[in-house]
């Protein structure tokens, strides 16, 4: 099995959801997984539930993730926003990890 395939398994993603590369740095112990997003996909607001298009995307963001056999592992991404109506221009919620956390929701220090 290809490792993009293996990380999105075992990473549980979802479309639009995908992963879009994952780099091993054997020196540093670490893997780097990239998630992406398909294209023309609506994002809920994470106030209301409203459906809305893409607005844009955050600067690039960096959480840990479980190791890999020993391997630190980091899951990266830019998330998307929405500009709902209501609420303003908003980060939509991510199916691995909580607001502004900095892990997985699977991480356990
Ligand atoms: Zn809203």
């Amino acid at each position: 099995m290809r490792d993009i395939e293996f990380y999105a398994q075992i990473l549980g993603l979802e479309d639009p959801w995908f992963v879009d590369d994952v780099s091993m740095s054997l020196n540093d112990r670490r893997i780097d997984i990239s998630l992406a997003q398909k294209e023309g996909r609506l994002w809920r607001c994470p106030k209301c539930d409203t459906e809305l298009a893409l607005y844009d995307h955050s600067e690039a963001r960096t959480w840990r993730h479980l190791d890999t056999g020993g391997f630190q592992t980091f899951l990266c991404a830019r998330p998307p926003r929405v500009e709902c109506p209501d609420h303003g221009v908003l980060q939509v919620l991510l199916p691995w990890a909580e607001p502004k956390s900095r892990f997985t929701k699977d991480f356990r220090p």
